[in-house]
């Protein structure tokens, strides 16, 4: 994709606003402005099913995971056992810390009703009275933003006792964590909730078994709980009538790096980069696609010749990578791959929480590997060891986070092989790296 592609793709007829419809109004944030948008239409229509009714609702509707994995949404709630007497929990993870993953906290910041209403009635399908949301401790403005849409929440009988009348009773905690990328993995997340440090539970069991304070707990992303009012308002066919067969929907996307237009773009499951670009004014002015991921750095990487595999689960999973966060981070032609996966690495290697040596012991060892490479130090051999030692990280570790360390060394290593060996022959970086503003 270079200077000369573009311009293909009309915007409106791919792009889907459904949880960003209105986030140009001025005061968007505000319970006025969502009632004004069928605001809490969807919590009505679902306090007339029965709590099952809904769960199987919503599993029709085919609504996967939005925070990366993609599992599906109703099927977790389904999870939950019934009549156990114990008490069940709602977690919103809002903890988003993927690179190059900015999709969750514009919405907490311009739609934050979407995400109370969707969570009012997660808890009533799952019998829950008490949802946390657990949100990333850095932004502080949107914390603000999501206390004040909760107290007018309260104030208008969307929380709290007998909601609309109907009996049911929930409350909402919003909690801030502290700034460790580890806790947004599930179980870590409910460790840190629960007051101790973040550091991930053997699974299973999994939380809907044993979850917060080891009762049976939903953990769902954000996006996830925001879209289910608009399932409800506008059915589940319509839902399905966006995407593929497995993977149906709307989504927001996160397009960033060296692009025209960043920014977050809705739409249907299952475009393309290329459809994304288009709509996004392109590369910026004179450059060419060298590589992108498709859902953070987490996930191997691609190049230009993926520009039209369907970003749906399926499609992104059959080339070789994974649709993660839909988190699409674009490198042009003056970004040198070893940098950038330096700098991935050095991340996982300081967010590792320390708990299992393949990745404790392994991101450290990469790091050095690719310090050297990058400063003219490395030897041919180096690339056979950086090779093992992802492999030694890759599945041997306890979480996802050694997986996600391990991918953007197979994938550069896969299609960029030569520029390492660049690094190698001639003793440096081939880039200048005044000219390479990747991470800038
Ligand atoms: P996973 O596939 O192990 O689990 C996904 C969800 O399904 C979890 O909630 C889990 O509890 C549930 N689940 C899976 N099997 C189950 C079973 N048998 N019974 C009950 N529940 C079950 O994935 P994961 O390790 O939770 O997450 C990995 C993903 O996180 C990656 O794909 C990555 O894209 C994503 N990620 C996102 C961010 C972010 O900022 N949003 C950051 C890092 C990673
Ligand atoms: Fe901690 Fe890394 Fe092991 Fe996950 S893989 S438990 S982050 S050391």
């Amino acid at each position: 994709y270079g200077p000369e592609a573009g311009g293909g793709t009309s915007p409106e007829k791919l792009l889907v606003p459904v949880l960003s419809a209105f986030w140009d109004r001025p005061e968007c944030w505000t319970l006025d402005t969502y009632r004004e948008h069928e605001g809490y239409e969807g919590l009505r229509k679902a306090l007339e099913m029965a709590p099952d009714e809904l769960i199987a609702y919503v599993k029709d509707s085919g609504l996967r995971g939005r925070g990366g994995a993609g599992f599906p949404t109703g099927m977790k709630w389904q999870f939950i056992p019934q009549g156990d007497g114990k008490p069940h929990y709602l977690v919103v993870n809002a903890d988003e810390s993927e690179p190059g993953t900015c999709k969750d906290i514009p919405l907490l910041f311009a739609n934050p009703h979407s995400l109370i209403e969707g969570i009012v009635i997660a808890c009533y399908a799952i019998r829950s009275r008490h949802a946390f949301i657990y949100v990333r401790g850095e932004v502080v403005p949107v914390l603000r933003r999501l206390h004040e849409a909760v107290r007018e929440a309260y104030d208008a009988g969307y929380l709290g006792r007998n909601i609309l009348g109907s009996g049911l009773d929930v409350e909402l905690t919003v909690h801030a964590g502290a700034g460790a990328y580890i806790c947004g993995e599930e179980t870590a997340l409910l460790d840190s909730l629960e007051g101790r440090r973040g550091q991930p539970r053997l699974r299973p069991p999994f939380p809907a078994v044993a979850g917060l304070y080891a009762c049976p707990t939903v953990v769902n992303n954000v996006e996830s709980i925001a879209s289910v009012p608009a399932i409800l308002n506008n059915g589940k066919e319509w839902f399905r009538s966006m995407g593929s067969e497995k993977s149906p929907g709307f989504t927001l996307y996160s397009l960033s790096g060296h692009v025209a237009r960043p920014g977050q773009y809705e739409g249907p499951l299952g475009i393309t980069l290329r459809q994304l670009l288009d709509m996004g004014g392109g590369m910026r002015p004179g450059h060419r696609l060298k590589f992108w991921t498709p859902g953070g750095s987490s996930t191997p990487m691609f190049t230009d010749e993926h520009l039209d595999v369907p970003l749906d689960y399926e499609g992104v999973g059959a080339a070789g990578s994974m649709l993660g966060t839909k988190a699409l981070q674009c490198f042009d032609e003056t970004t040198c791959v070893v940098r950038a996966v330096t700098r991935w690495t050095e991340f996982y290697a300081h967010e590792s929480c320390g708990k299992c040596t393949p990745c404790r012991e392994g991101t450290y060892w990469l790091v050095q590997l690719l310090h050297d490479i990058e400063a003219g130090k490395g030897a041919m051999a180096d690339l056979d060891k950086l090779n093992d030692i992802a492999d030694n990280i890759n599945g041997k570790s306890f979480c996802a986070l050694g997986d996600g360390a391990a991918a953007p060394i197979f994938s550069s290593l896969k299609y960029f092989r030569e520029e390492y060996e660049q690094h190698i022959t001639g003793r440096g970086c081939p880039f200048d790296p005044a000219k390479s503003t990747a991470w800038a």
